[in-house]
């Protein structure tokens, strides 16, 4: 019999709730209210203030979503920027790639990275410590408006548009990353549960449309992030790597291929698939 649930209230109509079997930490250091705990079902969950962040059980399918769909894509990926993603396993998916030079993580709580790497080690399985990992700790608004670096991938790993996070949604935010990305440059992010949040959909359209030639949506599935698909934003100056054939993206992966447990080639062409009623969240071609 489970004594303790934690109950998520991301949503007004909406909650789900955890059975806790133990809490692991739980802290505030003035910017987040960090909590981890031990559930059942998922194994660790870490929440900043009361949202879901990460869970070890299935926080693969998010990151590697993020991390190898636009990798595999863009085809030639040498430099990346994690903004956000303190956590790390967006970090250790992206070093997966051996084609990775340089990966920055700019996230703007560093209690949240000291916490992960101590308390949920497997999740970030060493990407802080890789040779190629550079940790900026900034707000990531302020770090990509005074860069004057460029990359080929940019993964904002993001808490919802609430709190600090709120930033990483704005037009200001995008109009820097498409200034820091290379010509044939990816931006992904986490763009929530459409069913649920539709309007960041179309938001996030509307604000990246003047700044990119190609502005996009493509989804995965994600247990804990509840609601049906959740949304993944694409954009990039280029409509090559979201347009090319299966052909190529299997080849790719078969010439550098990474360890996967839901990324495919397959499951990469047919994430791009999207169903209507997020097509009719996207206001424009
Ligand atoms: N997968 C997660 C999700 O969507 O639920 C996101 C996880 S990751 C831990 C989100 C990170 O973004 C947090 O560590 C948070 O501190 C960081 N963050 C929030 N606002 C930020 C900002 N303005 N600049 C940089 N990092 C930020």
């Amino acid at each position: 019999m489970t004594e303790a649930w934690f109950r998520e209230e991301l949503y007004p109509h909406w909650r789900q709730s955890f059975a806790v079997s133990r809490e692991l930490y739980r802290a505030d250091d003035g910017l987040q209210d960090i909590v981890l705990f031990e559930t059942p079902g998922f194994g660790r969950v870490l929440t900043l203030d009361g949202v879901i962040q990460v869970t070890t059980g299935d926080e693969f399918i998010y990151h590697e979503m993020l991390a190898h769909v636009p990798i595999y894509a863009h085809g030639a990926v040498k430099t990346a920027c994690v903004v956000g993603g303190g956590d790390g396993g967006m970090l250790r998916e992206i070093l997966k790639h051996q084609a990775i030079q340089q990966a920055v993580l700019v996230e703007i709580d560093a209690a949240v990275v000291e916490f992960c790497r101590t308390h949920m080690p497997s999740v970030s399985d060493g990407a802080f410590d890789d040779p190629r990992t550079e940790i900026v700790i900034a707000d990531g608004l302020r770090y990509m408006a005074e860069t004057e670096r460029k990359f080929d991938l940019i993964v904002i790993d993001s808490t919802d548009p609430i709190g600090p996070g709120g930033v990483l949604f704005t037009e200001a935010f995008y109009k820097d990353c498409a200034r820091c990305l290379t010509p044939d440059g990816i931006v992904v992010n986490q763009n929530g549960v459409p069913f649920l949040q539709g309007e960041e959909v179309t938001d996030t359209w509307r604000r990246r449309r003047p700044h990119f030639a190609d502005v996009s949506f493509y989804t995965a599935a994600v247990p804990t992030y509840v609601g049906g698909l959740m949304a993944l934003g694409w954009a990039s100056h280029s409509l090559r790597p979201r347009h090319e054939s299966s052909d190529t993206i299997a080849a790719r992966f078969q010439a550098a291929p990474v360890a996967t447990r839901y990324y495919t080639p397959d499951i990469h062409k047919a994430s791009f698939a999207l169903p209507k009623y997020v097509q009719n969240l996207i206001p424009g071609p």
